[in-house]
């Protein structure tokens, strides 16, 4: 149930207590499901060479929510400081994004807990602590949760949706988290090692010891990336409730039907699906897409994605999915635009694949229930056109009116669909540029309140279109991990809970005005958790100017906690209103925890 408006006359009013009984427009944990997919090392000229090559824009290029999104960590352990993006140094030096730049273990923390970490620590603070991830949130609160990648499930961005290490590179330690869902790490007093155990229902990556970059069977298994044979032995042995898979065959199985309770499905590749075989070329390679014959024998990223949901919608809960694009930072690091283009596609087809569940509304979930977020941990490449070329475009970073080699942002050109787009590499490691994210579905409103900075010269440096209009600002990383939290883990607990209004008193100085809500446990057990009140059919033309943000139109307030709320314990939170009509201050409140 939900309770109590108030109502407030201009001035000094006192309350009137009205019941609500309409079903109110707030909607904070409607997202059941939440799949969060990742294009690693995907910068907005990644997406625009892709969409040039194939003659159209990837599906999720059309969502209404979308932003820029700064990357940057906390920087590199007994190293640099990590630095925010800065719109006016990006504008002014073509170098500038190229220093500073986080990993995707750091990104993938910032996203996955909300927390700023060091480069190359999985959700790890910089004060030695493990963090729980949104993930193992979820998994707690009885949701089936999941980490797909076309790269091996114990690369960064995979193995960050389960692992904690205070060292990316430590596979095994973070192998063990998966499989035995238990803590390598005891020593580690921060470390809740029951918060995923059961609910880690699915894990699709390579990785599998018996193969090699070409999919070729080896004489001799290599347990390098998953830690040791025992790992893998007990995975075929189907320890902890794992059904292992492996052929192409049993992923396209997998798809449709009934399925086993919990997936390992580790595709015969090693330690990529496609990208490293054989063929690359060197840096800056004009080699064009699938000029090498693909390997045969190893599932899309698509036909991934779609054998994880079939697993993970088993749950009536719901679930939360990483789904990554693992090798577009792969390619982009060696400067190879043909085989960047290959892994960008897959994973866009993996996002249309997605769609389409959605679409259909596939064992009923749709875009009212699940919220899907379509972004990239950091860019990779420092990706720009070429803007020697004739017929180019470009940004004028020192403003002279011509094109100047390394010191001016060029556009990315098209050379039609099915040709190598004019690009230019000028790193091959990550930068600090913004990232685009897209979202859509259940709660990705919440995104708005997650806004940082404005990017006055986005479209102008990456040549965007009006798809772009009016959207140049940006959010950070941890937003991500807010926004996730917030749709599909905030709980409805007015019902446990009474809300008593103050008196409102006018301040002339500030012509604002002044009042405080109590809210008071009524409950017999304590309330754990960041509680939200939200005002829901607030008067019109009033606004509550201390808000900690909106959702579907309703202001919400975050009061400031002290540990849990005992039952008969209170906690006031303080109400500010601009209100320049004078008009009654009426509103619903709704009280949910997070
Ligand atoms: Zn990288």
């Amino acid at each position: 149930m939900r309770k109590t408006s108030q109502r407030f006359v201009t001035g000094i009013a006192a309350g009137t207590l009205l019941l609500a009984s309409s079903q109110l427009a707030f909607a904070a944990g409607q997202a059941k499901n939440v799949i969060l997919m990742i294009s690693d090392g995907q910068g907005f000229n990644t997406l625009k060479a892709t969409e040039y090559y194939k003659g159209g824009k990837a599906v999720y290029e059309s969502f209404d929510v979308k932003y820029g999104m700064n990357t940057s960590s906390a920087g590199r352990r007994g190293n640099y400081t990590g630095q925010p993006y800065s719109p006016a140094s990006m504008a002014t030096s073509f170098v500038y994004a190229k220093s500073g730049a986080t990993d995707s273990a750091s990104a993938a923390t910032a996203m996955f807990t909300g927390v700023k970490n060091y480069d190359n620590e999985v959700n790890y603070t910089t004060d030695n602590k493990a963090l729980t991830t949104f993930f193992e949130k979820a998994a707690k609160a009885g949701k089936s949760i999941g980490a797909v990648s076309s790269v091996d499930w114990t690369h960064a961005t995979p193995v960050s949706v389960f692992g904690h290490n205070i060292a990316r590179g430590n596979y095994g330690q973070m192998a063990k988290e998966a499989i035995y869902g238990s803590n390598p790490n005891a020593n580690n007093a921060n470390y809740d090692a029951g918060n995923y155990n059961g609910n880690l229902k699915v894990v699709m990556a390579p990785g599998n010891p018996w193969y090699d970059n070409n999919a070729a069977l080896r004489t001799t298994p290599n347990y390098g990336l998953i830690g040791e044979q025992k790992h893998w032995d007990d995975l075929v042995a189907g320890v902890n409730g794992w059904n292992l898979i492996t052929t192409q065959a049993q992923f396209n199985a997998m798809m449709t039907g009934d399925t086993p309770d919990k997936v390992f499905g580790m595709p015969q590749a090693y330690d990529t699906l496609q990208y490293n075989r054989t063929g690359l070329g060197g840096l800056n390679s004009k080699k064009a897409p699938y000029a090498d014959a693909l390997n045969s024998g190893v599932p899309t990223l698509a036909t991934m994605a779609k054998a994880a949901l079939n697993v993970l919608d088993n749950n009536p809960n719901g679930f939360a999915v990483m789904i990554e694009g693992g090798a577009i930072d792969w390619a982009n690091h060696a400067d190879l635009t043909g085989r960047m283009i290959e892994e960008q596609t897959d994973f866009n087809d993996a996002v249309q694949a997605v769609v389409d569940y959605l679409d259909a509304g596939t064992n009923g979930n749709t875009w009212d229930n699940t919220l899907l977020i379509v972004t990239a941990d950091h860019e990779c490449g420092h990706l720009w056109g070429d803007g020697r070329v004739a017929g180019s475009t470009f940004f004028d970073v020192n403003g002279n009116g011509v094109f100047d080699h390394g010191v001016d942002y060029a556009h990315v050109k098209n050379n039609g669909t099915g040709n190598l787009p004019e690009t230019w590499y000028h790193s091959t490691s990550h930068t600090n540029a913004l990232v685009p994210l897209f979202a859509k579905g259940a709660n990705s409103d919440l995104f708005a309140n997650q806004v940082i900075g404005t990017e006055p010269n986005l479209k102008g440096i990456y040549n965007l279109d009006s798809n772009w209009d009016g959207k140049n600002t940006y959010i950070d990383n941890t937003g991500v991990f807010q926004v996730m939290n917030m749709a599909a883990l905030a709980t409805d607990i007015s019902a446990q809970v009474s809300a008593a209004t103050s008196s409102m008193a006018y301040n002339r100085v500030t012509r604002l005005y002044n009042g405080k809500l109590t809210i008071t446990n009524t409950s017999a057990a304590p309330i754990s958790g960041q509680l939200i009140v939200t005002l829901s059919n607030l008067s019109t033309g009033v606004t509550l100017t201390n808000a900690s943000g909106m959702d579907n139109g309703a202001p919400f307030i975050k009061p400031a906690m002290s540990g849990d709320l005992a039952p008969g314990a209170s906690i006031t939170v303080p109400l500010t209103f601009s209100n320049p009509s004078n008009a009654k201050i009426n509103f619903t409140t709704v009280t949910f925890k997070n």
